[in-house]
Protein backbone atom coordinates (compact mmCIF):
# COMPACT_ATOMS: atom_id res chain seq x y z
CA UNK A 1 0.00 0.00 0.00
CA UNK A 2 1.98 2.94 -1.60
CA UNK A 3 -0.16 4.59 -3.63
CA UNK A 4 -3.25 5.47 -1.81
CA UNK A 5 -4.12 9.36 -2.09
CA UNK A 6 -3.64 10.93 0.99
CA UNK A 7 -6.49 12.24 1.68
CA UNK A 8 -6.94 11.85 5.53
CA UNK A 9 -6.24 14.83 7.67
CA UNK A 10 -3.85 13.41 9.82
CA UNK A 11 -1.89 12.82 6.65
CA UNK A 12 -1.82 16.41 5.57
CA UNK A 13 -0.59 16.73 9.48
CA UNK A 14 2.89 14.83 8.55
CA UNK A 15 3.38 15.47 4.81
CA UNK A 16 3.22 18.17 2.61
CA UNK A 17 1.22 16.59 0.06
CA UNK A 18 2.25 14.28 -3.09
CA UNK A 19 3.89 16.81 -5.54
CA UNK A 20 7.09 18.64 -5.26
CA UNK A 21 4.54 21.81 -6.13
CA UNK A 22 2.60 20.63 -2.56
CA UNK A 23 6.40 20.60 -0.61
CA UNK A 24 7.49 24.13 -2.56
CA UNK A 25 4.48 25.51 -1.09
CA UNK A 26 4.98 24.55 2.47
CA UNK A 27 8.48 25.34 2.36
CA UNK A 28 7.24 28.97 1.07
CA UNK A 29 5.40 29.36 4.19
CA UNK A 30 7.68 27.98 6.35
CA UNK A 31 10.20 30.36 5.08
CA UNK A 32 7.97 32.80 5.30
CA UNK A 33 7.66 32.26 8.99
CA UNK A 34 11.29 32.23 10.23
CA UNK A 35 12.52 28.57 9.58
CA UNK A 36 14.78 26.57 7.22
CA UNK A 37 13.36 23.24 5.97
CA UNK A 38 14.92 20.17 4.70
CA UNK A 39 13.26 18.35 2.11
CA UNK A 40 12.59 14.80 1.98
CA UNK A 41 11.07 13.50 -1.27
CA UNK A 42 9.77 10.04 0.87
CA UNK A 43 10.60 6.50 -0.37
CA UNK A 44 12.95 3.99 0.54
CA UNK A 45 14.12 0.07 -0.59
CA UNK A 46 13.84 0.39 -3.73
CA UNK A 47 14.52 -2.60 -5.59
CA UNK A 48 14.72 -1.78 -9.27
CA UNK A 49 17.60 0.65 -11.00
CA UNK A 50 14.87 2.31 -12.87
CA UNK A 51 12.79 3.43 -9.92
CA UNK A 52 16.49 4.16 -8.17
CA UNK A 53 17.16 6.56 -11.25
CA UNK A 54 13.80 8.07 -11.07
CA UNK A 55 14.36 9.10 -7.44
CA UNK A 56 17.77 10.72 -8.30
CA UNK A 57 15.67 13.03 -10.93
CA UNK A 58 13.10 13.98 -8.67
CA UNK A 59 15.74 14.97 -5.85
CA UNK A 60 17.45 17.02 -9.22
CA UNK A 61 14.48 18.38 -10.08
CA UNK A 62 13.83 19.58 -6.57
CA UNK A 63 17.30 21.40 -6.11
CA UNK A 64 16.15 23.11 -9.32
CA UNK A 65 12.94 24.71 -7.54
CA UNK A 66 14.95 25.34 -4.55
CA UNK A 67 16.95 27.70 -6.38
CA UNK A 68 14.27 29.00 -8.68
CA UNK A 69 11.72 30.21 -5.77
CA UNK A 70 14.74 31.15 -3.81
CA UNK A 71 13.67 28.85 -0.93
CA UNK A 72 15.86 28.81 2.09
CA UNK A 73 16.34 24.70 2.28
CA UNK A 74 18.30 21.87 1.63
CA UNK A 75 17.45 17.75 1.02
CA UNK A 76 17.54 14.88 2.85
CA UNK A 77 18.24 11.71 1.22
CA UNK A 78 17.74 7.97 1.81
CA UNK A 79 20.38 5.39 0.19
CA UNK A 80 18.15 2.71 0.26
CA UNK A 81 15.66 5.34 -1.95
CA UNK A 82 18.93 5.61 -4.56
CA UNK A 83 19.20 1.67 -4.83
CA UNK A 84 21.72 0.86 -1.57
CA UNK A 85 20.08 -2.41 -1.47
CA UNK A 86 20.66 -2.91 -5.19
CA UNK A 87 24.08 -2.10 -5.33
CA UNK A 88 26.27 -0.18 -3.74
CA UNK A 89 28.00 1.36 -7.37
CA UNK A 90 24.19 2.14 -8.31
CA UNK A 91 24.11 4.16 -5.43
CA UNK A 92 27.74 5.72 -4.81
CA UNK A 93 26.78 6.76 -9.09
CA UNK A 94 23.30 8.34 -8.05
CA UNK A 95 24.37 10.27 -4.88
CA UNK A 96 27.20 11.49 -6.92
CA UNK A 97 25.22 13.38 -9.18
CA UNK A 98 22.58 14.36 -6.22
CA UNK A 99 25.76 15.72 -4.36
CA UNK A 100 27.22 17.38 -7.49
CA UNK A 101 23.99 18.97 -8.52
CA UNK A 102 23.68 20.19 -5.09
CA UNK A 103 27.50 21.78 -4.67
CA UNK A 104 26.80 23.31 -8.21
CA UNK A 105 23.90 25.13 -6.60
CA UNK A 106 25.69 26.03 -3.01
CA UNK A 107 23.24 23.42 -1.48
CA UNK A 108 23.56 20.77 1.10
CA UNK A 109 22.28 16.77 1.06
CA UNK A 110 21.73 15.15 4.63
CA UNK A 111 22.22 11.45 4.31
CA UNK A 112 19.30 10.35 6.61
CA UNK A 113 20.18 7.32 8.63
CA UNK A 114 17.99 4.05 8.47
CA UNK A 115 17.70 0.38 10.09
CA UNK A 116 21.10 -0.51 11.91
CA UNK A 117 22.04 -2.78 9.32
CA UNK A 118 22.46 0.31 7.04
CA UNK A 119 24.58 1.95 9.21
CA UNK A 120 28.17 1.32 8.42
CA UNK A 121 27.10 1.24 4.57
CA UNK A 122 25.47 4.66 5.12
CA UNK A 123 28.53 6.08 7.24
CA UNK A 124 31.49 4.75 4.61
CA UNK A 125 29.64 5.86 1.65
CA UNK A 126 28.92 9.77 3.05
CA UNK A 127 32.49 9.62 4.85
CA UNK A 128 34.59 8.57 1.32
CA UNK A 129 32.18 10.96 -0.78
CA UNK A 130 32.97 14.04 2.12
CA UNK A 131 35.95 14.43 1.18
CA UNK A 132 34.88 15.65 -2.18
CA UNK A 133 31.78 16.95 -1.21
CA UNK A 134 31.77 18.44 1.97
CA UNK A 135 28.07 19.55 1.50
CA UNK A 136 26.55 16.16 2.33
CA UNK A 137 26.32 15.33 6.20
CA UNK A 138 24.95 12.32 7.97
CA UNK A 139 22.35 11.40 10.87
CA UNK A 140 23.49 9.41 13.95
CA UNK A 141 21.21 7.44 16.52
CA UNK A 142 21.53 7.86 19.85
CA UNK A 143 19.79 4.59 20.62
CA UNK A 144 22.47 2.79 19.05
CA UNK A 145 25.97 1.34 21.15
CA UNK A 146 28.15 2.63 18.45
CA UNK A 147 26.85 6.08 17.92
CA UNK A 148 29.60 7.90 20.29
CA UNK A 149 32.23 6.26 18.61
CA UNK A 150 31.02 7.83 15.24
CA UNK A 151 29.93 11.18 16.66
CA UNK A 152 34.28 11.36 17.49
CA UNK A 153 35.27 10.09 13.76
CA UNK A 154 32.23 12.82 12.43
CA UNK A 155 33.70 15.42 14.04
CA UNK A 156 37.43 14.75 13.41
CA UNK A 157 36.03 14.29 9.56
CA UNK A 158 34.36 17.24 9.82
CA UNK A 159 31.22 15.99 8.84
CA UNK A 160 28.14 17.63 9.93
CA UNK A 161 25.76 15.62 12.05
CA UNK A 162 21.77 15.54 12.66
CA UNK A 163 21.76 14.14 15.78
CA UNK A 164 18.37 11.37 16.58
CA UNK A 165 17.18 9.25 18.75
CA UNK A 166 16.35 6.73 16.21
CA UNK A 167 13.17 5.56 14.69
CA UNK A 168 13.50 2.19 13.57
CA UNK A 169 12.81 -1.27 15.79
CA UNK A 170 16.09 -2.54 16.82
CA UNK A 171 17.40 -5.24 18.84
CA UNK A 172 19.49 -4.78 21.98
CA UNK A 173 22.27 -6.50 20.87
CA UNK A 174 22.61 -3.04 18.75
CA UNK A 175 20.35 -0.32 20.55
CA UNK A 176 19.64 0.62 24.24
CA UNK A 177 16.10 -1.12 24.69
CA UNK A 178 15.49 1.95 27.73
CA UNK A 179 14.41 5.37 26.96
CA UNK A 180 16.26 6.66 29.57
CA UNK A 181 19.76 5.06 28.33
CA UNK A 182 19.14 6.65 24.65
CA UNK A 183 18.21 9.88 26.07
CA UNK A 184 21.31 10.18 28.35
CA UNK A 185 23.23 9.05 25.25
CA UNK A 186 21.54 11.62 23.46
CA UNK A 187 22.69 14.49 25.99
CA UNK A 188 26.30 12.72 26.08
CA UNK A 189 26.63 13.00 22.49
CA UNK A 190 24.67 16.87 22.46
CA UNK A 191 27.75 17.98 24.26
CA UNK A 192 29.98 16.53 22.59
CA UNK A 193 29.22 17.93 19.28
CA UNK A 194 27.89 21.51 20.54
CA UNK A 195 31.75 21.10 21.51
CA UNK A 196 33.72 19.59 19.05
CA UNK A 197 31.82 19.25 15.79
CA UNK A 198 30.63 21.23 12.33
CA UNK A 199 27.37 23.28 12.73
CA UNK A 200 25.50 20.30 14.55
CA UNK A 201 21.40 19.77 14.53
CA UNK A 202 20.10 18.69 16.90
CA UNK A 203 16.66 17.18 15.91
CA UNK A 204 14.47 16.21 18.39
CA UNK A 205 11.31 17.30 19.82
CA UNK A 206 11.94 16.60 23.37
CA UNK A 207 11.73 19.83 25.56
CA UNK A 208 14.34 17.86 28.49
CA UNK A 209 16.98 17.37 25.65
CA UNK A 210 16.04 21.06 24.33
CA UNK A 211 16.31 23.00 27.42
CA UNK A 212 19.53 20.68 28.18
CA UNK A 213 20.92 21.83 24.58
CA UNK A 214 20.42 25.69 25.47
CA UNK A 215 21.60 25.41 28.99
CA UNK A 216 24.51 23.58 27.40
CA UNK A 217 25.41 26.03 24.63
CA UNK A 218 24.85 29.49 27.04
CA UNK A 219 27.43 27.81 29.70
CA UNK A 220 30.00 27.48 27.40
CA UNK A 221 28.76 30.40 25.27
CA UNK A 222 28.03 28.82 21.95
CA UNK A 223 26.02 31.89 19.90
CA UNK A 224 23.37 30.58 18.49
CA UNK A 225 24.30 30.61 14.90
CA UNK A 226 26.85 27.54 15.68
CA UNK A 227 24.14 24.91 15.82
CA UNK A 228 20.58 24.72 14.69
CA UNK A 229 17.81 22.89 15.94
CA UNK A 230 15.54 20.56 13.79
CA UNK A 231 12.07 19.10 14.06
CA UNK A 232 9.85 17.08 11.76
CA UNK A 233 6.77 18.77 9.90
CA UNK A 234 3.69 18.46 12.08
CA UNK A 235 4.93 17.94 15.52
CA UNK A 236 5.30 20.35 18.30
CA UNK A 237 4.71 23.02 15.94
CA UNK A 238 4.14 25.52 19.72
CA UNK A 239 7.97 24.40 20.23
CA UNK A 240 8.93 25.30 16.75
CA UNK A 241 7.71 28.71 17.61
CA UNK A 242 8.79 29.12 20.83
CA UNK A 243 12.99 28.29 19.89
CA UNK A 244 12.07 30.70 16.78
CA UNK A 245 11.50 33.37 19.45
CA UNK A 246 14.14 32.93 21.33
CA UNK A 247 16.66 33.46 18.48
CA UNK A 248 16.97 30.30 17.75
CA UNK A 249 17.95 28.55 14.32
CA UNK A 250 14.96 25.83 13.35
CA UNK A 251 14.79 23.79 10.16
CA UNK A 252 11.75 21.79 9.59
CA UNK A 253 11.66 18.34 8.04
CA UNK A 254 9.03 18.66 5.40
CA UNK A 255 8.11 14.87 3.84
CA UNK A 256 6.42 15.38 0.22
CA UNK A 257 5.75 11.94 -2.24
CA UNK A 258 3.28 9.55 -2.80
CA UNK A 259 5.46 6.90 -1.09
CA UNK A 260 4.47 8.58 2.21
CA UNK A 261 2.61 5.53 3.97
CA UNK A 262 6.26 3.88 6.03
CA UNK A 263 6.50 7.34 6.71
CA UNK A 264 3.67 8.12 8.36
CA UNK A 265 3.31 4.36 9.98
CA UNK A 266 6.94 5.48 11.22
CA UNK A 267 5.19 8.44 13.07
CA UNK A 268 2.22 6.98 14.39
CA UNK A 269 2.28 2.75 14.79
CA UNK A 270 5.65 2.10 15.23
CA UNK A 271 5.80 3.45 18.49
CA UNK A 272 2.51 2.71 20.19
CA UNK A 273 3.26 5.68 22.41
CA UNK A 274 3.35 8.10 19.33
CA UNK A 275 -0.23 7.73 19.01
CA UNK A 276 -0.40 9.27 22.57
CA UNK A 277 2.09 12.05 21.88
CA UNK A 278 0.26 13.19 18.84
CA UNK A 279 -3.02 13.83 21.41
CA UNK A 280 -1.16 15.38 23.85
CA UNK A 281 1.07 17.48 20.97
CA UNK A 282 -2.93 18.62 19.96
CA UNK A 283 -3.81 19.60 23.07
CA UNK A 284 -0.90 21.83 24.16
CA UNK A 285 -0.93 23.59 20.93
CA UNK A 286 -4.79 24.12 22.16
CA UNK A 287 -3.78 25.96 25.21
CA UNK A 288 -0.64 27.16 24.17
CA UNK A 289 -3.11 29.25 21.12
C1 LIG B 1 14.48 16.55 11.64
C2 LIG B 1 14.43 15.10 12.02
C3 LIG B 1 15.03 14.18 11.18
C4 LIG B 1 15.02 12.83 11.52
N1 LIG B 1 15.74 11.94 10.77
C5 LIG B 1 15.85 10.65 11.19
C6 LIG B 1 16.71 9.73 10.53
O1 LIG B 1 17.38 10.05 9.55
N2 LIG B 1 16.78 8.46 11.01
C7 LIG B 1 16.07 8.06 12.12
O2 LIG B 1 16.21 6.91 12.54
N3 LIG B 1 15.24 8.91 12.74
C8 LIG B 1 15.12 10.19 12.31
N4 LIG B 1 14.29 11.05 12.99
C9 LIG B 1 13.31 10.52 13.98
C10 LIG B 1 13.89 10.38 15.37
O3 LIG B 1 14.83 9.33 15.39
C11 LIG B 1 12.78 10.09 16.40
O4 LIG B 1 12.15 8.88 16.09
C12 LIG B 1 11.72 11.18 16.51
O5 LIG B 1 12.28 12.45 16.37
C13 LIG B 1 11.02 11.12 17.88
O6 LIG B 1 11.97 11.27 18.89
P1 LIG B 1 12.16 12.61 19.78
O7 LIG B 1 13.61 12.96 19.78
O8 LIG B 1 11.28 13.67 19.31
O9 LIG B 1 11.88 12.14 21.26
P2 LIG B 1 10.67 11.33 21.91
O10 LIG B 1 11.13 11.00 23.28
O11 LIG B 1 10.24 10.22 21.03
O12 LIG B 1 9.55 12.40 21.96
C14 LIG B 1 9.68 13.58 22.75
C15 LIG B 1 8.41 14.40 22.61
O13 LIG B 1 8.28 14.79 21.23
C16 LIG B 1 6.91 14.75 20.83
N5 LIG B 1 6.78 13.74 19.76
C17 LIG B 1 7.68 12.80 19.37
N6 LIG B 1 7.22 12.08 18.33
C18 LIG B 1 5.98 12.56 18.05
C19 LIG B 1 4.98 12.24 17.08
N7 LIG B 1 5.16 11.29 16.17
N8 LIG B 1 3.83 12.95 17.10
C20 LIG B 1 3.63 13.94 18.00
N9 LIG B 1 4.53 14.29 18.94
C21 LIG B 1 5.71 13.62 18.97
C22 LIG B 1 6.13 14.40 22.06
O14 LIG B 1 5.74 15.60 22.69
C23 LIG B 1 7.14 13.65 22.92
O15 LIG B 1 6.84 13.69 24.28
C24 LIG B 1 14.33 12.40 12.69
C25 LIG B 1 13.73 13.34 13.51
C26 LIG B 1 13.78 14.68 13.22
C27 LIG B 1 13.17 15.66 14.16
Amino acid sequence: MTRRRITSSLAYRFVAGERLDDAVRVVSDVNRRGWSASLDHLGENVTEEKAARSATDDYLAAFERIAAAKLNANVSVKLTQLGLDIAPELCQELLTRVLQRAKQLDNFVRIDMEGAPYTQRTLDLVFALHERFPNCGVVLQSYLYRTPEDVLRANKAKVRVRLVKGAYDEPPTVAFPKKADVDANYEAEMRELLLNGVYPAIATHDDRLIEATKRFAREREITTDRFEFQMLYGIRRDLQDRLLREGHRVRIYVPYGTEWYPYLMRRLAERPANLLFIVRSLIRERRAA
